[in-house]
């Protein structure tokens, strides 16, 4: 062993005890990484008696997936069904009265926009026979788009913000709505009810958020909760919202 071996030696020596010392430092001590002692001998499996069967290939057939937007009740109008989400939801119903004699989305949209305000106030007109048929659902340009309402301010604004506005055009402190108007009011509001979720006791009347007489003392809302109650059981069939007389459920959704 020449001089520049033996020094390369020792190099080599220091480096593996300096490396042995870094690692096992580190490292728990090689007996403690074995699995436990078992003493019970070996586990025989027993084989299979009848071997699996192969899973088949399943080829699904090319058909397009359907679109995906809120389900479809045959005899409701699709404007109703709208292909926008409200991502933070609808909590409320609150029923309104024009508290004028006559009316349809249209004017109540141009009254609205005189105002200031940036379109209908309301999702749903519903016509007394003066300005569109009687019993009409019209539905408004913010419904499609999912737009919050500007029907019912309070301090906490939460039945602007959540809260579907339906107008039923007349005056109910002075005449009774048309019972057109009740069936298709009470038919719009079990529909809403279904899809969004929202429980009766949250179909209000705008009086029952702030100081008002809205929708008149001749609307009660027991009554709108009974009826569209009564459609809602039985999962109202289909049938239900197709018996309304032909014409009576046209919609309109009023240009800018
Ligand atoms: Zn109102």
């Amino acid at each position: 062993m020449g001089p520049w071996m033996a020094k390369h030696a020792a190099s080599t020596l220091l480096l593996f005890v300096a490396l042995v010392s870094i690692v096992g430092c580190a490292e728990r001590p090689v007996v403690e990484q074995l699995p436990a002692a078992n003493f019970n001998g070996p586990l025989v499996q027993a084989p299979p008696a009848v071997e699996a069967a192969k899973p088949v290939a399943v080829v699904k057939p090319a058909i397009p997936e359907p679109k995906k937007s809120a389900p479809q009740l045959a005899g409701i109008p699709r404007e109703w069904t709208p292909n926008a989400t409200k991502s933070d939801g609808w909590r409320y119903i609150v029923i309104h009265h024009s508290a004028t004699p006559s009316g349809g989305a249209r004017a109540f949209d141009k009254m609205h926009k005189a105002k200031g305000w940036d379109e209908l106030g309301y999702h749903f007109v519903v016509g007394n026979g003066t300005d569109t048929a009687d019993g009409q659902v019209e539905v408004g340009p913010r419904w499609p788009k999912q737009k919050w309402g500007a029907h019912a301010k309070t301090p906490d604004n939460r039945f602007n913000n959540y809260g579907i506005g339906i107008c039923l055009v007349g005056n109910f402190d002075n005449e009774r709505p048309t019972k057109a108007q009740m069936q298709n009011l009470s038919k719009l509001v079990s529909y809403l009810m279904k899809t969004y979720r929202i429980p009766a006791d949250r179909v209000i009347g705008h009086g029952d958020t702030k100081a008002t007489d809205c929708p008149g003392r001749n609307v009660h809302i027991a009554d709108v909760r009974k009826m569209a109650a009564q459609l809602a059981a039985g999962d109202a069939p289909a049938d239900t919202y197709a018996q309304s007389t032909p014409g009576e459920m046209l919609v309109t959704v009023p240009r800018k």
